[in-house]
C-alpha cells in the first residue's frame, strides 16, 4: 500500500510502499481519509525530528487524521464509523501511561504515531486499539480532521481552569471586577481553535499575530466575536498596558521569545500555557528580573502543554458540535486547502498568511 514517508534525520519526503498491517485480535482497521499537516511534520521532513519504527528505514508521516472504520468493532465502534485516532502510545510501565494518560508519561519511552517510533496516518490502512480511537459524532464530517490540533487547545484550557481551582472564585465575574480575559498568541490552527474553546467558555478573547485584518484567519476570528491584534503595530505589552492584562494566555506560536515575553501581561493569579515546541537555538537577553518578579509577586503559573490523551479528543469533538451550531460553517474555513496524495510535495510546502490547515485527501 502507498504511504508518505520520511527517513528520519534526512531532509525530504517521498511516496513509499509499505505492507498492509495485519489486524490482531481486538484491533480495529482504519482507512485514513484526511490527514492534516502541522509544524511538527515540517520539522520531521526537514530532518530535525522524528524516529522510524524500530528496525525500519522509513517513518510514515502524519499524526492528525480523520479515518473510517473498515474492519473490526468494539462497544463504541462499528464498520463505517468516522473516527479520530490519538497520537501517543503508552510506554507500558509508568503510572500515567497505564492509566490512560500517556500524554503525561513519566519515562519518555512512549511512541507517537507519525512522529516517534511508530508509523502515522498518511497511508491506506492502519490498525489500532479501540482505547485510542474517538468516534466522530453525527453531524461532523471533514472538519473532524481538526480534532488533533484542537486537543492541544482543549488540554491547555482544561488545565488552566483546573489549576485555577487554587483561587476560590477562579475567574468568575464578580461585579465591579474585570474578568475572564484571555489572550491567544498565534493564529495557526491550534491558536484559532483554542480561541474558539475560550469563547465557548465565556472568555473575552484577543488573538494575536503579525498580520493585518485582511487575512482568512482574522475573518474567522471576527466571525466568532474574537478580537484580532496585529503585533506588528501594537506589542502585547503596549496592548495590555492600555486595555488591561489577561487571566489566561495561551501561547501557540512555537516562538520562545514571544511566549516568555508575554508573562508580565498576565493579571494577578493568571496562567500562561505554553504549547509551541520551539526549534533552533535562539539565545535571548531576557528581562529576567521583570519576568521572575511578576511570576512571584502575582502568583502566576506557567504550564507546558504537550500531546493529548483520548479524553481531550472526546472533549474537542463535543466542542466542535457546539461551534458548528453557534457559528455554522466556521470550522470548515480553517481547512484552507486539500491536496491529493500525489501532490504531497506541494502540500508540505504550502505557506502564507492565508494558509491555515492544509490536509492530504486520501479519498481523491
Ligand atoms: C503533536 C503532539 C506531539 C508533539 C511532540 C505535536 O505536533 O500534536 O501530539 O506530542 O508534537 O511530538
Amino acid at each position: 500500500m502507498k504511504a508518505i514517508g520520511v527517513s528520519p534525520g534526512k531532509p525530504g519526503v517521498k511516496l513509499i510502499e509499505k505492507s498492509e498491517p495485519a489486524r490482531a485480535k481486538g484491533e480495529i482497521k482504519l482507512e485514513p481519509l484526511l490527514v492534516g499537516i502541522c509544524g511538527t511534520d515540517r520539522e520531521i521532513i526537514s530532518g530535525y525530528y522524528g524516529e522510524a519504527p524500530p528496525g525500519e528505514e522509513f517513518l510514515t508521516i502524519g499524526h492528525e487524521s480523520l479515518c473510517k472504520v473498515v474492519e473490526g468493532q468494539s462497544n463504541e465502534l462499528k464498520e463505517g464509523d468516522l473516527v479520530v485516532p490519538t497520537v501517543r502510545r503508552s510506554c507500558g510501565v509508568c503510572w500515567s501511561c497505564l492509566h490512560g494518560q500517556s500524554d503525561m508519561c513519566f519515562t519518555g519511552n512512549f511512541k507517537e504515531r507519525g512522529i516517534k517510533g511508530m508509523d502515522g496516518y498518511n497511508t491506506e490502512r492502519v490498525v489500532e486499539l479501540p482505547e485510542y480511537i474517538a468516534r466522530v459524532p453525527d453531524g461532523l464530517g471533514d472538519v473532524a480532521v481538526l480534532t488533533e490540533p484542537m486537543t492541544i487547545g482543549e488540554k491547555a484550557v482544561y488545565q488552566c481552569l483546573e489549576l485555577q481551582k487554587r483561587v476560590e472564585w477562579g475567574w468568575d465575574c464578580k461585579e465591579g471586577l474585570k474578568c475572564k480575559k484571555a489572550l491567544v498568541l498565534g493564529t495557526g490552527p491550534v491558536g484559532l481553535l483554542a480561541s474558539l474553546i475560550l469563547r465557548l467558555k465565556g472568555f473575552k478573547v484577543v488573538a494575536a499575530d503579525r498580520h493585518d485584518d485582511s487575512t482568512r484567519k482574522a475573518s474567522i476570528l471576527n466571525a466568532a466575536g474574537i478580537a484580532h491584534l496585529n503585533t506588528s503595530n501594537t506589542s502585547i505589552d503596549e496592548f495590555a498596558g492600555s486595555e488591561g492584562k489577561f487571566d489566561i494566555i495561551i501561547e501557540a506560536t512555537g516562538d520562545a521569545v514571544v511566549g516568555l515575553d508575554a508573562i508580565p501581561s498576565l493579571s494577578p493569579n493568571g496562567i500562561i500555557a505554553l504549547t509551541g515546541i520551539p526549534g533552533g537555538s535562539q539565545v535571548y537577553q531576557m528581562p529576567a528580573v521583570q519576568i521572575m518578579r511578576s511570576i512571584v509577586l502575582n502568583n502566576l503559573i506557567t504550564v507546558g502543554i504537550v500531546n493529548a490523551n483520548i479524553s481531550y479528543f472526546k472533549m474537542a469533538l463535543q466542542h466542535m458540535l457546539e461551534i458548528e451550531s453557534k457559528f455554522p460553517g466556521l470550522l470548515e474555513r480553517l481547512i484552507s486547502s486539500k491536496f491529493a496524495v500525489e501532490e504531497y510535495s506541494a502540500a508540505f510546502s504550502a505557506r502564507g498568511a492565508d494558509v491555515v490547515k492544509v490536509v492530504i485527501d486520501w479519498r481523491r
